[in-house]
């Protein structure tokens, strides 16, 4: 069994639990956000993902709303009791965003920026660490350690896929590091099946394979009007599309 992380009082991550994390790509407005953080309360979500500060590949995609995002997801946390996952890009950015967010998250990009993960360390919050794309498992587990050597072992590892020749999906979900990181560590570990696919049909079998094999949980892109989304538009789910797979997997 994976150890058990304290989120916020009565939420945790790990143990026993099966936790689906669900939220834009990004904060793109308070009335888009403020509709996904109702949504998600009425069906019993606890737990928000929502970017702010994003990391584009393209300098002229929208970057995020940086600290504003993360203001209005806080006001969700406030409304709706929501627990509030974000990513932070940049060591500069932790003391100003750190009472918005209850888990930070480490995107694929920066899993061995190690100035960051050594910030991490020693920050008395939950962190997702998520895999970077052409990370092994151990070299995962190694950016874990420069959390932990820190004093913060609070961690929580995410399978996002990683690159490889196969280009039907965005990214190679390798769900066999599931299995893995149970065996060799004791860190709760989620799937993403929204950008380890990056298509939304392939959201529900992929969540449902991650469920089977123990994961701790599932962290899913959703939006209000997928079409009409500023990043990772494909593979986000409508509110229906999301309510079915959350009725199937709880
Ligand atoms: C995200 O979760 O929005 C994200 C950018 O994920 P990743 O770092 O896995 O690409
Ligand atoms: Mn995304």
């Amino acid at each position: 069994m994976s150890r058990k992380i304290e989120v916020n009082r009565d939420i945790y991550i790990g143990g026993k639990s099966f936790n689906i994390i669900a939220g834009p790509c990004a904060v793109e407005s308070y009335e888009q956000i403020d509709e996904i953080g109702r949504f998600l309360h009425k069906i019993g979500v606890k737990i928000l993902r929502g970017g702010a500060f994003k990391p584009r590949t393209n300098p002229d995609s929208f970057q995020g709303l940086g600290l504003e995002g993360l203001k209005m997801l806080y006001d969700m946390k406030q409304k709706y009791g929501l627990s509030i996952i974000s990513e932070i890009m940049d060591p500069r950015d932790i003391d100003s965003s750190h009472d918005y967010i209850d888990i930070i998250q480490i995107g694929s990009r920066n899993m061995q920026n190690f100035s960051l993960l050594k910030e991490m360390g020693k920050i008395d919050k939950p962190v997702m660490l998520k895999r970077g794309m052409s990370a092994t498992i151990k070299e995962w587990i190694m950016a874990a350690e420069y959390i932990k050597i820190g004093g913060n072992e609070k961690i929580i590892l995410c399978e996002r896929g990683i690159r490889t020749f196969e280009d039907y999906t965005r990214n190679t979900l390798d769900l066999m590091s599931v299995p893995i990181l149970k065996e060799i560590s004791d860190y709760p570990v989620f799937v993403d099946p929204s950008h380890g696919t990056g298509r939304k049909e392939l959201v529900l079998p992929a969540s449902k394979a991650a469920k089977t094999l123990n994961a701790d949980g599932i962290i899913v892109e959703i939006h209000p009007e997928p079409d009409k989304a500023l990043s990772d538009g494909l593979q986000s789910l409508n509110f229906k599309e999301f309510e079915k797979l959350y009725k199937e997997l709880i």
